[in-house]
């Protein structure tokens, strides 16, 4: 996997969501590309939460990918009991 180095976070926050959407559409089958997807849809790096707690805080329930929108590795944890 890889890591976004945190200065270019701090130099450019948009830079940031290209880079996960670069690194997740690229990877094989489907499930990077809905993970790219959502991200290219709500993430906002200027506002509170990281790209999965910004997905997971999605309300589009009408949203044909609402159902296999990725989560933060805490929530399925909190799932799964
Ligand atoms: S599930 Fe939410 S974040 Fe993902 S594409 Fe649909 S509306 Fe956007």
């Amino acid at each position: 996997m890889e890591l976004i180095p945190r200065d270019e976070v701090a130099l450019g926050r948009a830079t940031l969501q290209e880079r996960i959407i670069k690194r997740e559409s690229s990877k094989p089958g489907y499930k990077g590309k809905v993970r790219a997807f959502c991200c290219h849809c709500i993430f906002d790096p200027y506002q509170r939460g990281t790209w999965l707690q910004q997905i997971e805080a999605c309300t589009s329930l009408d949203c044909p990918l609402y159902s296999v929108r990725p989560l933060p590795s805490t929530y399925r944890k909190g799932c799964d009991g």
